[in-house]
């Protein structure tokens, strides 16, 4: 199928809005490219503020922004890039009330979080109001993406994926302390920006039902099959 990636056929980006759960390495990355390629509303959702750990693969922000709410740099930076965004900069942590609110007037969902409630909260809240979500993941040498279109019957949402939420709390705990290989999150955000650029304008095949992996220390990409759970709590019959 041959897309035309034309300024005229972009255009059709700049009036959709797009919801960015987490202004870590995966949400400088996948914002950035959004941009680029035409995205122009953007809800950014972080209550984190820029710590000088964050400099090597956060690369919005810089030394001067140390202390500062994440989504705010975000927002100037990008708007200093580009003066005809439109960006709200939300400094709250993400909660139900927050997503009930902004929902119902998103496009697409970009999951750049780093923890598993916010994970499971997100996708139960996209079901519901039936928004597509795409979520990515970095830890170590190991990145992961997958798109949940809840509207389409046989896609199945990220409880499908990991339907025991209690082994996935402890799961969070070594993340935390495990780290993330540098440019490994801008790589996973790239194709989150992607994968949400081709939702928006309905072209190409998106990573649903599919489960993408990059395992950078042995160099291998792999797509898994990733079946909806006819039982799952979130999403099933
Ligand atoms: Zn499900």
């Amino acid at each position: 199928m041959r897309v035309d990636l034309s300024e005229k056929n972009l255009q059709s980006l700049s009036t959709q809005r797009v919801l960015v759960i987490g202004m870590g390495g995966l949400g400088c990355a996948a914002v950035w490219d959004m941009v680029r390629l035409g995205v122009k509303q953007l809800v950014l959702v972080d209550f984190d503020r820029v710590e000088r750990s964050n400099l090597s693969r956060q690369w919005l922000y810089q030394e001067q922004h140390l202390g500062q709410y994440k989504v705010l740099v975000a927002q100037e930076q990008l708007q200093q890039h580009q003066t005809d965004l439109h960006i709200v900069a939300l400094t709250e942590r993400m909660n139900g009330d927050l997503l009930d609110r902004w929902l119902p007037r998103i496009d697409v969902v970009l999951d750049c979080s780093d923890n598993f409630p916010t994970r499971f909260m997100l996708n139960r809240a996209c079901v519901r109001w039936q928004k597509p979500l795409v979520s990515g993941a970095a830890i170590q040498f190991n990145g992961q993406v997958a798109c949940f279109l809840p509207y389409l019957p046989e896609s199945p949402c990220y409880h499908c994926l990991y339907p025991d939420e209690a082994f996935t709390q402890t799961e969070t705990e070594t993340c935390t302390v495990s780290g993330v290989l540098t440019p490994l999150p801008s790589v996973i955000g790239s194709i989150q920006a992607i994968e949400t650029v081709k939702i928006l304008l309905k072209i190409g095949q998106p990573l649903s039902a599919k489960l993408l992996l990059f395992d950078a220390l042995n160099s291998r990409w792999k797509t898994l099959r990733l079946p909806k759970d006819p039982a799952c709590v979130v999403c099933g019959g």
